[in-house]
């Protein structure tokens, strides 16, 4: 079993039929009649196994990932080390309710998360939630109510989750939130990176600074383009946060656990939040999520918010293991062969008419497009190629693939990515 997964970890692409073949399309005919058609499905990947960066289809082919789950395979797919702590937890204790009682592993991870983070004060405290979403729904609770205010700005291109206090803060397309209001008062959305906006916009004519429990940004747009922003727009929402008495919120449910090169985002920019929140890479893909706060904002009591199975302990023992490998090696490897990545995309598509920026850190990386039907189109056909790419933004193509990706790899992506470019622009 260990070698097949090996084997596959190492396979180069290998297309065996068009993509889909018979045995996939055949497959998503029948799930599709039973499942929400709310699901996005962005192109018809069916997945029967995957390790290490490859992905097998139900028809026997053989893709490069370079999107992870959505930003989540973070140690790759299957990691040998994941899957033995997982295996050795499910013999041992799967279930008991963290928010009720104490297990080995909960209170280990806060305190290595503690360990891990930006370092303040008197350190963080964390509370483990099953998702992203989940984690944007305890910080949107937390600040509230250690505040006692109920005013909160988010930015537009920003994405939060689709439950509805994250659905409030989400602001990347409208098609999230048509149909869904209202959604919770008092959330105002300004443009991502414009200072002033708050300042101006709000401060001065609506909404009274002293009023705002918290600033709700990811330090790095994901979903809504793959954007780096200045470092001065981090550093003056945390003067602004400091002077009226705001918390400041960074989601890195996408950018966090290494996936920048470095553990957390907030590290590139020298800008420590009040709350971090954090998902997606943490456990490998196992559901967990957590939202960490400094100690001194902790005030919420006993029974003011829990979860049944958030960080339960099969979750929590994925993410050790991931943490362990983290640590190791891959947050290194995700600043190398992301630099290397990026630098490649670059050589490849500086004369491409079609293709507008390639930016990034580590391996989050995104290369915009002209039109979104440029983007949309490139996204497809690399599929059909075998590389796996998403898109996000109005047109950009977002590179995320997990951190254990070889140069060798990077090398074959950014070739196979560069011609399919070049082809949608001929
Ligand atoms: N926050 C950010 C920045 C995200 O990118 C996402 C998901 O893409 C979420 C929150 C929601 O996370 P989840 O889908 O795990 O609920």
């Amino acid at each position: 079993m260990m070698s097949e997964v090996m084997d596959l970890a190492t396979h180069p692409i290998l297309l065996r039929t068009e993509l889909p073949g018979p045995l996939a399309k055949a497959a998503i005919e029948r799930d599709k009649q039973h499942m929400s058609p709310s699901l996005i499905h962005c192109y018809p990947l069916y997945v029967k196994k995957a390790a290490g960066c490859m992905v097998e289809d139900l028809d026997g082919n053989i893709l490069l990932d370079c999107q992870a789950g959505v930003a989540t395979a973070s140690t790759g797919h299957c990691h040998p080390a994941v899957a033995a702590a997982v295996k050795e937890q499910v013999d041992t204790l799967i279930h008991i309710c963290g928010t009720d009682f104490f297990y080995p592993g909960y209170g280990a991870l806060c305190d290595r998360l503690d360990r891990l983070a930006p370092k303040v004060d008197n350190g963080w405290q964390v509370f483990l939630s099953n998702s992203g979403t989940e984690s944007v729904e305890a910080a949107i609770k937390l600040t509230r109510y250690h505040t006692g205010r109920h005013h909160m700005i988010a930015f537009r291109g920003g994405f939060h989750g689709r439950s509805m206090g994250s659905l409030s803060l989400t602001a990347s397309k409208t098609k999230y939130r048509k149909g869904f209001g209202p959604l919770i008062p008092g959330i105002h959305h300004v443009e991502y990176g414009d200072i002033e906006a708050i300042e101006k916009g709000l401060f001065r004519s609506t909404l009274p600074a002293n009023e705002v429990a918290a600033i709700v940004v990811e330090p790095i747009l994901g979903e809504g383009g793959y954007i780096v922003p200045d470092k001065s727009f981090l550093l003056e929402l945390r003067e602004m946060c400091d002077e009226h008495g705001i918390l400041l919120v960074f989601d890195e449910v996408q950018a966090g656990m290494g996936r920048t090169g470095k553990m957390f985002a907030c590290e590139h920019f020298a800008v420590t939040p009040d709350v971090i929140l954090l998902a997606k890479g943490i456990a490998s893909g196992f559901p967990l999520g957590a939202m960490m706060a400094r100690k001194e904002f902790m005030t919420w009591p006993a029974g003011s918010h829990g979860s049944t199975c958030g960080g339960n302990p099969v979750c929590i023992a994925a993410a050790m293991a991931t943490l362990d490998l983290l640590e190791g090696s891959l947050v290194k490897n995700a600043a190398e062969v992301g630099a290397f990545f990026k630098n490649a995309l670059h050589d490849r598509l500086t004369s491409n008419p079609i293709v507008k920026d390639v930016r990034g850190l580590g391996l989050m990386l995104g290369v915009e497009f002209d039109t979104h039907e440029h983007s949309e189109r490139v996204a497809n056909r690399c599929y059909e190629r075998g590389l796996l790419v998403l898109e996000c933004g109005a047109s950009t193509i977002r590179i995320s693939p997990p951190l254990v990706i070889t140069r060798g790899q990077a090398q074959v992506a950014a070739d196979l990515f560069a011609q399919v470019c070049q082809e949608v622009a001929a």
